[in-house]
């Protein structure tokens, strides 16, 4: 039942939309070099249309590896994060990433109030991605 394609991709949605919600948080918590490694390389898979699927797994693994016994799905599951984006519309969240794919600079979209982000580097605006 939990491995049908639908449930896998909200899992995976779900996971990413805590990610981006607390990735200060979560890079602040992880010790290991290794594991602050797993941060960025999430953040440039989504930036970059890597593997992201592979990359929540890795820094999944990585959190559970230092002392966070639930890791990225868990938290997930145990807050039953239910964020704006997802659930009836069948679309995902979204966030803003560098244009240029310089800098790792990231906005949540429902953060975002008036004016666009932009880039860390050049003050380009940051283009809207839907995970
Ligand atoms: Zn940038």
């Amino acid at each position: 039942m939990t491995d049908r394609p639908e449930g896998r991709a909200r899992r995976l949605s779900e996971a990413l939309a805590y990610f981006f919600d607390h990735v200060e948080d979560i890079r602040r918590q992880l010790a290991e070099e290794e594991s602050r490694a797993a941060v960025d390389a999430l953040l440039l898979a989504v930036r970059d249309d890597g593997d992201v699927d592979a990359a929540v797994r890795r820094l999944n693994a990585r959190m559970r590896a230092e002392r966070d016994a639930l890791g990225l799905y868990g938290r997930t599951r145990a807050t039953g994060a239910q964020l704006t984006g997802i659930g009836g519309t069948g679309r995902g969240p979204a966030v803003y990433l560098c244009p240029h794919r310089r800098c790792l600079r990231h906005h949540w979209a429902d953060d975002t109030a008036d004016a666009s982000p932009t880039c860390d580097q050049d003050g380009a605006p940051l283009r809207l991605k839907r995970l």
